[in-house]
């Protein structure tokens, strides 16, 4: 595996169908099936590690976000990575402030209105990502549902000539979804964190069916997780199209959530 810093260097390694795994490291299986899944269906695999600060805002963990390259570099290698691409905040961002990509209507609501600036953040690097490793297929993870339907829009908007594939979430056994932020839990708040994915799973079975009381269910859930300890930003049953939540059974539905345990916020979905 060769490990580059400029989009000079990239370019001159790369070769066949090109599969792009955009990250920001501190890896975990998670990032690792994403990865898998683009070495069996890419002639060269392309991870970029970029710790994006456009996409923290101020009062968010930029500074104490997990980061370990050489760990990173080993966890790639052994899934065959062919190329990790780990440039310079210079190199993504050769001017600050910097042109932006700003992406309509889903960003709107969840993450969009709770992280103000944090999807502008997320499509003007994966914009600038896309045009410096120019893949085939880049990967993403339905774990952070609506930012999969950001970088569709935005792939479709702006014609970039490449398939955005999603992957499905990767889990601890007791359902928790892997996040590089697991890390920050305490013990304590660890045990709690799986009433999460419990929930979510249970409205995404008895929402659909008649004569469920739709607002009692998911109120019951977000007492459940109050209960558990976390403090919840939101709990919704929502289309995927456009993220609008919905109150009955429609086609593509899922039910999202993004919930603080202690300090740290957790985000999860169940499509149903
Ligand atoms: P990050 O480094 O956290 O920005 O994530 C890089 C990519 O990994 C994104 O496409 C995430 O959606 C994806 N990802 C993060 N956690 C998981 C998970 N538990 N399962 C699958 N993909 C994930």
């Amino acid at each position: 595996m060769r490990i580059v810093r400029t989009t000079r260097e990239l370019r001159e390694a790369r070769r066949g169908l090109i599969g792009l795994v955009p990250t920001m490291g501190a890896f975990h299986q998670g990032h690792l099936d994403l990865m898998r899944r683009a070495r069996e269906e890419s002639d060269q695999v392309v991870v970029s590690l970029f710790f994006n600060p456009t996409q923290f805002g101020k009062n968010e963990d930029f500074d104490k976000y997990p980061r370990d390259i050489d760990r990173d570099a080993e966890m790639a290698r052994s899934v065959g990575v062919d190329v990790l691409f780990a440039p310079p905040v210079e190199e993504v961002y050769p001017n600050m402030p910097t042109t932006t990509v700003s992406v309509p209507e889903v960003t709107d609501r969840w993450e969009g209105a709770s992280r103000p600036g944090h999807f502008e953040g997320v499509a003007t690097v994966v914009s600038k990502l896309f045009n410096m490793v120019t893949p085939d297929v880049a990967y993403f993870g339905q774990k952070d549902l609506q930012q999969c339907r950001v970088i569709q829009r935005m792939t479709c908007d702006l014609n970039f000539p490449l398939k955005i594939q999603i992957c499905p979430t990767t889990r601890e056994p007791d359902g928790l979804a892997m996040s590089s932020r697991n890390v920050y839990l305490s013990a304590e708040e660890r045990s709690a964190a799986p009433v999460l994915f419990r929930e979510l799973k249970r409205c995404s079975e008895i929402l659909p069916q008649s004569g469920t009381n739709v607002s009692a269910e998911l109120g019951r859930s977000r007492d459940a997780l109050a209960t558990a300890g976390f403090s919840v930003d939101y709990f919704e049953w929502v289309r995927l199209d456009d993220l609008a939540p919905v109150d009955q059974r429609t086609e593509g539905t899922a039910m999202i959530t993004a919930a603080k345990l202690g300090r740290t916020r957790l985000i999860d979905n169940v499509l149903l």
